[in-house]
């Protein structure tokens, strides 16, 4: 992700082949994967085949595909990818279809790169910004930050059924409302400075534009759309909504770039406390800091607290389990999100550890202080388990 020392970096966009969304997207995704390959493998959890299952087979049988389907566990580990790209040989797959949550979809464009197959992505709930990317995130069997693998080519397809989405529970779409919140808070500092992103060049003002279609996107259809999916429905504000967690968000953070927000969260992986939660829930507590790290104006800091309390999403340290008291753990997290290699790195200034130990600190009184002054309940303290 460095410029090399003699020439500037190239302006770079990239993205998935094609896109496709709607309500009952799932049955034509026989005749989509076709054109990428004949002889696919499906990897998606026994709770998500229970209920995509017939509709996928019946979609294969009248694509002429094939159908074999294996099983898959909990995070995107090296192990869980190894495993499926020994199957995907196994098989002699030439497509590898991840179907489910951004776990599966991350170890499935892994093990497709490992094993020389295409990759498509089919994601059931609109929880991260996973599925459009070049880039899997590799967890620890405890769902720690491990690395970030980035391969020559987006997948081929990426499907998502919006009445499958609006059928989850509504806190998936609540996290990609956090996931996808912080891709233009990043994208706007790296465009700032001089940082390279995730597609490995400058950014184009094109991915920027994407990021920044993605935020006003939210700001306008967040709430309609959670209170919609709530309630299982698919309005137009759901379709919206999905577009700019799933397709915006994701073509925003890889060619807008990554900063403070995403390597915020890869720290707060690392504290036990935090365990249980999900990608998005701990993005917004990047995305809470990085506003104060960089001294955003504070009318602004104040009007994203009350609009991500409004959301379901958690901007105090509280509601991840920690304390402004726990000195030691918010260290340990700074120095894993300051890491060499961090995306936090991108920001237009330099990031020590003491001043990003003190901005996580302050987020907890700033925060209950513009939720105390507009009337918005206190926070509830998370339990990890
Ligand atoms: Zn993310």
């Amino acid at each position: 992700m460095s410029a090399s020392q003699d020439h500037p970096p190239v302006r770079t966009l990239i993205s998935p082949a094609r896109y496709a969304q709607g309500p009952g997207a799932i049955e034509r995704l026989g005749e989509l994967v076709a054109p990428v390959g004949r002889t696919p493998l499906v990897v998606a959890d026994d709770t998500v085949w229970s209920f995509v299952g017939d509709a996928v087979a019946r979609s294969f049988d009248a694509a002429g595909l094939p159908l074999t389907r294996d099983g898959f566990g909990v995070y995107a580990t090296a192990a869980a990818v190894d495993s499926i790209a020994d199957r995907v040989r196994e098989v002699g797959a030439d497509v590898v279809v991840g179907v489910g949550g951004g776990s599966v979809i991350d170890a499935v464009k892994a093990a497709g790169h490992l094993a020389g197959a295409r990759w498509v992505s089919v994601p059931t709930v609109a929880s991260t910004d996973a599925p459009c990317s070049a880039l899997s995130v590799i967890y620890d069997e405890d769902g720690g930050f491990e690395e970030y693998r980035f391969f020559p080519h987006n997948p081929d397809l990426v499907l998502v059924d919006t009445r499958l989405v609006a059928n989850a529970p509504v806190k998936f779409l609540v996290a990609g409302v956090g996931d996808a919140l912080a891709t233009w808070i990043e994208a706007r500092a790296v465009a700032r400075g001089d940082g390279t992103t995730m597609a490995g060049g400058a950014p184009t003002a094109t991915g920027t534009a994407l990021a920044r279609l993605s935020w006003d996107i939210l700001w306008e259809h967040a709430l309609p759309a959670i209170d919609a999916v709530r309630d299982h429905l698919v309005t137009p504000s759901v379709e919206k909504v999905v577009e700019a967690n799933t397709l915006l968000s994701g073509l925003g953070f890889e060619s807008g770039g990554l900063a403070a927000a995403h390597a915020i969260h890869n720290g707060l992986t690392a504290a036990s406390q935090t365990h249980g939660l999900t990608h998005g829930q701990k993005v917004n507590i990047g995305s809470v800091t990085q506003l104060v790290l960089e001294g955003a104006p504070v009318e602004e800091i104040r009007a994203f607290v009350e609009f991500t309390t409004r959301v379901g999403l958690p901007n105090t340290l509280t509601e991840i389990g920690l304390t402004p008291g726990d000195v030691d753990d918010l260290t340990r997290v700074a120095e894993l999100a300051t890491a060499e290699g961090e995306t936090i790195h991108a920001m237009p200034f330099a990031v020590r550890v003491p001043d990003l130990v003190d901005a996580l600190r302050s987020i907890e009184g700033f925060s209950r202080r513009v939720r105390a002054d507009a009337g918005l309940p206190e926070p509830v303290p998370h339990r990890a388990h």
